[in-house]
């Protein structure tokens, strides 16, 4: 069964402003900014401003205008970064078998380096 959206997560505290972020980049629905524990060279977290707890409630319930200006945005932090030409991965842990641990919708951009297969073998 999905969980509803906890309001105390701490992506939900960065955007209310109650803790700092390293910001990358923001639109009227998006907010980017550097993932505090980086696990690439480059590593940027792309969050809707609107409350969505993962990909399944995003995916079901945003608006068409949110889903594209998500799509748009990580797009534009990747390049923002100069990630286009090396190259990049993105990734969004949704439920319990992916090891999602902030419950707000985020895309993980992961590139600078090369960051080797999908799973370690
Ligand atoms: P996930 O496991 O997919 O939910 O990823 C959560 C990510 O959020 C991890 O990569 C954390 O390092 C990152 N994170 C947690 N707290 C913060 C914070 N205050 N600022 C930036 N990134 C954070």
């Amino acid at each position: 069964m999905k969980m509803s959206y906890d309001p105390n997560n701490i992506f939900a505290k960065i955007l209310r402003g109650e803790i700092p972020c390293n910001k990358h980049d923001e639109c009227d629905h998006t907010l980017a900014f550097f993932d505090i524990a980086p696990q690439a060279k480059t590593h940027i977290l792309v969050i809707t401003k609107g409350a969505y707890s993962d990909m399944a409630d995003f995916s079901a319930n945003a608006s068409s205008g949110e889903q594209a200006a998500f799509i748009t945005a990580i797009g534009r932090a990747a390049k923002l970064a100069g990630l286009e030409e090396g190259g990049y991965r993105i990734i969004s842990n949704t439920g319990k078998d992916s090891h999602q641990e902030v419950p707000h919708l985020h895309m993980h951009i992961l590139g600078g380096e090369p960051i080797g297969p999908l799973r370690a073998s």
